[in-house]
């Protein structure tokens, strides 16, 4: 077996996602042939992420800390009428590679729904939607999976008396697939068959 300090360093890169152990010690014997001054970047690179970006406080999804605002809530040119509910960060840059969609966006991420405690994310979406005097329509658009599915239903339960006409994605992405990984047309149906 490889000495304990590997171990741990292969640890910590298999709680990436999607990553699993062999992924993981690739990863670290990678490092290994790296020189101590790349290394050093990619560290300091890792401790400024904290510092050097934030949520943006309408849509949560992760910006740079010049701008208080992310890039599509400040963009004027944005359909405000609709808004799309995504899990990450990840799927809103593959909606938008399809050119599918013009509406604003919320990253919910992985809301716990088991227990129907307060839930901070719904929270700031119910506050998010109040905020928007034009909005129109809510497409949920989270993955459809199990966990996805219960989430949906989660959330139109609470988006119910909100006034708003609430759609999901369309049965375009196969069950148990993953919107971060669906190709362009994949995706373009699924928003045209939303309902
Ligand atoms: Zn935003």
């Amino acid at each position: 077996m490889f000495p304990p300090n590997i171990n741990n360093l292969i640890e910590l890169f298999g709680k990436f996602p999607g990553i699993g152990p062999r992924q993981a010690a690739r990863f670290v014997f990678y490092l290994f042939s790296k020189s101590q001054a790349e290394l050093d970047e990619l560290a300091e690179k890792i401790k400024e992420i904290s510092k050097q970006f934030h949520t943006c406080p309408v849509c949560l999804t992760i910006t740079d800390n010049t701008v208080l605002l992310c890039h599509i809530c400040r963009d004027q040119q944005r359909n405000k009428e609709k808004l799309c509910i995504v899990e990450k960060d990840y799927d809103i840059q593959n909606i938008e590679n399809a050119h599918i969609y013009d509406g604003l966006y919320f990253v919910v991420g992985k809301i716990n729904i088991t227990n129907d405690q307060p839930n901070a994310l719904i929270e700031k979406l119910m506050e998010t939607i109040k905020n928007n005097k034009n909005l129109m329509e809510i497409i949920i658009a989270l993955n459809p999976t199990t966990k996805g599915d219960a989430a949906t239903m989660y959330i139109e339960k609470k988006l119910k008396n909100s006034g708003k006409k609430i759609s999901r994605l369309g049965r375009g992405l196969p069950f148990g697939g993953e919107i971060e990984y669906a190709d362009e047309i994949t995706l373009a149906n699924s928003f045209k068959n939303r309902g």
